[in-house]
């Protein structure tokens, strides 16, 4: 294994490897195992942790941590392994019941090519780009290895643990929820719901002085992101290693541990209700697309009013959309002359800013289409499921077409 930059004041890779096995073998709670590697071949793994043992991915509901996607924000990599460890230790019987109702996954070192201390260089992977602005595009090993768990585990809460610069000088933590158009807001205000009623008070009682962090607009963020795929989500920021009156890394540690701990006492109350909340999102969001019942907001200054009904796009985009394809499960109907990406699907509110022209961060520019395809007229053909499809005026002008196949 390729060794990433080490610092004594880090857990290193090896050692990272080391604990992990050790850990694996002597808890049946905690599976561990590869799933990707970074740009210079150093391992991605993922920590399973349940009762009394990890089970598969669609079997229990899951908790995702992932740390570091900035290579030297380090302290919330150190919470997580001691929060993997206390998971898989602890006797206490609310906590085992817990973890017999849902998994935690943990992807501690998303960065590990620029694992360090100080900053040089030390945000980006080593293709010199910022995994945090990577989340619409998907270009990056790293990134794709952080959306292959959400593909596999469709969580309910995320949490994605960094260190900052700019946060407030009196606050050793800071926390931001996520922002921009197209966020579920009952998900949102469960974000901030563990915020306010878990998380802070829990570090306010350890003397550790809470703030908010400055909300990143960006969609392709990590946390913006995720929301819009149904997971609550939280960014968690201490403060970082040459700022002024930094805490001592082992406090820095610790209030990313303590965070992780509050999300466990969050999660035990809520686990019905955010179940709940979540289909329900899925199922507005579904209802709104099918009828293009409220307007579109693209960016902070372009709103479509009314909505698409979908997008079309060519073969040759439609290849591109590999990774929209493989981790995000992206659908669409072939109908022969285009692909047709419809709004009535449950992944409605990533689609626009990956595809749609106005988009700030669009990797390609689709052909909105106002009027849906009424799909009249289902028959199996062979093997393969064949549908006759009407057209509704306007959309294209040939009354009927086939629509060949669904493309995963
Ligand atoms: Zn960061």
């Amino acid at each position: 294994m390729a060794q990433g930059v080490t610092d004594p004041d880090n857990t290193t890779l090896a050692e990272e490897s080391t604990f992990l096995s050790l850990l694996e073998t002597t808890y049946d709670r905690v599976s561990v195992e590869v799933i990707g590697s970074s740009v210079n071949n150093n391992d991605i793994r993922k920590v399973v942790v349940a009762h009394p043992q990890p089970v598969g991915p669609q079997d229990r509901p899951c908790i995702y941590i992932i740390a570091q996607q900035h290579g030297w924000e380090t302290a919330g990599r150190e919470g997580s392994f001691w929060m993997m460890r206390f998971l898989a230790e602890t006797q206490d019987a609310q906590i085992i019941e817990h973890l017999s109702n849902v998994q935690w996954v943990f992807l501690p070192t998303a960065n590990p090519d620029n694992l360090r201390v100080s900053d040089d260089g030390g945000r980006l992977n080593s293709n010199g780009v910022d995994l945090n602005r990577d989340h619409l595009a998907l270009t990056q090993p790293e990134t794709q290895a952080i959306w292959s768990v959400i593909h596999d585990y469709d969580p309910d809460v995320i949490l994605d643990l960094h260190e900052a610069r700019n946060t407030a000088p009196e606050t050793d933590i800071e926390f931001a929820v996520p922002v921009g158009v197209e966020i579920p807001q009952k998900l949102r205000n469960e974000a901030i719901n563990l915020v306010e009623n878990y998380v802070k008070p829990a570090l306010i009682g350890l003397s550790y002085v809470v703030g908010d962090y400055e909300p990143i607009i960006r969609v392709s963020a990590f946390t913006n992101m995720v929301e819009k795929n149904y997971a609550v989500s939280l960014l968690v920021e201490t403060e970082r290693e040459d700022d002024v009156n930094v805490p001592p890394r082992i406090d820095r540690a610790t209030m990313h541990f303590e965070t992780l701990k509050a999300v466990q006492t969050f999660y035990s109350n809520k686990a019905s209700a955010l179940v709940s909340i979540k289909y329900s999102e899925i199922n507005e969001k579904i209802k709104e697309g099918r009828g293009q019942l409220k307007p579109l907001s693209i960016s902070d200054t372009v709103t479509l009013d009314p909505p698409p009904a979908g997008y079309t796009v060519s073969s040759a985009q439609w290849d591109s959309l590999i990774y929209e394809r493989n981790l995000v499960k992206l659908r669409a109907l072939d109908t022969g002359s285009s692909i047709f990406i419809s709004m009535s699907r449950r992944g409605k509110l990533r689609t626009p800013f990956v595809i749609d022209t106005d988009s700030y961060d669009n990797i390609l520019n689709a052909t909105r289409i106002a009027t849906a395809p009424i799909i009249n007229d289902v028959s199996v053909v062979g093997k393969v499921g064949l549908s006759k499809v009407s057209i509704v005026s306007g959309w294209v002008d040939r009354q009927t077409i086939l629509v060949s196949k669904i493309l995963e």
